[in-house]
């Protein structure tokens, strides 16, 4: 088992939905967050807030992981302000989704870049740090969408997919070192993406869920939490949190 406390992580779109669930159980456990955002810095701040009440420790950044040099400043920030770097999630992520037919180019690239294309722009810049720790972490939001496919969503398909090819294929690579690297694919999760969907879709997707209801942000969260206190033996992993959706 490893131990979390004043250990430090990055999470990508950790100021709300899944990411701010993700900084918030980790701060519970000791971490200390670097906790990013693009453009919604009130919601960075309140969970900053929240996680010093706490007792935790906080520090907001914003950066368009999308952009290399962006994220490359997320990373020397981090480094900066808590002088390490363990853990690595990669969880910011978009949907832009049309029918194959309507996709515009720009939302192909657009969905492809903050979702896959971010993931190369913070693991090459944080890999050397994360190297030096005695367990390093990388961890990657993928989706059910990934695995399963989804209707009007080949640019974010593509992009989860792709998350899991590259997940099993850097597990390889790095697996005689100290950091893991694994996947997690959630399901439905009740936040700001997903209540989105309009409401008769949404009550037809709960519908297919064998547990009959949405994902919690937590639920995902304490799966990293999992994988970073007790996956010490487990890399090149996609771990499912769906609600029976996909087997
Ligand atoms: P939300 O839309 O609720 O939150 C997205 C977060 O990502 C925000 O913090 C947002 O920051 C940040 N973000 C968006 N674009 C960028 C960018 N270019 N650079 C940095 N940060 C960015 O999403 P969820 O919490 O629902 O999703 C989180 C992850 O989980 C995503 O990767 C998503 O694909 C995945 N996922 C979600 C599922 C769900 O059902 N909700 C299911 C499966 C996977 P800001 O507030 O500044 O906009």
């Amino acid at each position: 088992m490893t131990e979390l406390k004043d250990k430090v992580a990055i999470v990508t779109g950790g100021s709300r939905g899944i990411g701010a669930a993700i900084s918030m159980e980790l701060a519970k456990n000791g971490v200390k967050i670097v906790l990013n955002y693009v453009s919604r810095k009130e919601h960075a701040e309140k969970m900053v807030a929240e996680i010093n009440e706490i007792g935790g420790e906080a520090y907001a950044v914003q950066a368009d992981v999308s952009k290399s040099e962006d994220a490359a400043k997320l990373v020397q920030e981090a480094v900066n302000h808590f002088g390490r770097l363990d853990i690595l999630i990669n969880n910011a992520g978009i949907t832009r989704d049309s029918t194959f037919k309507k996709l515009s180019e720009e939302d192909w690239r657009k969905v492809i870049d903050v979702n896959l294309n971010s993931v190369f722009n913070t693991t090459s810049v944080a890999l050397p740090s994360l190297l030096e720790s005695d367990a390093g972490r990388i961890i990657n939001i993928s989706s059910i969408i990934g695995q399963a496919g989804g209707f009007g969503q080949t640019n974010y398909a593509a992009a989860k997919a792709g998350l899991i090819g590259y997940t099993k294929s850097l597990a390889l690579e790095l697996a005689k070192s100290n950091v893991t690297v694994n996947a997690i694919c959630p399901g439905f999760i009740g936040t700001e993406m997903v209540m989105a969907i309009p409401e008769k879709v949404l009550d037809g997707i709960v519908a297919k869920v064998p547990q009959k209801r949405l994902g919690k942000p937590e639920e995902v969260a304490r799966g990293v939490v999992y994988l970073c206190k007790d996956g010490d033996y487990i890399t090149g992993q996609q771990l499912n949190i769906n609600g029976g959706l996909y087997m």
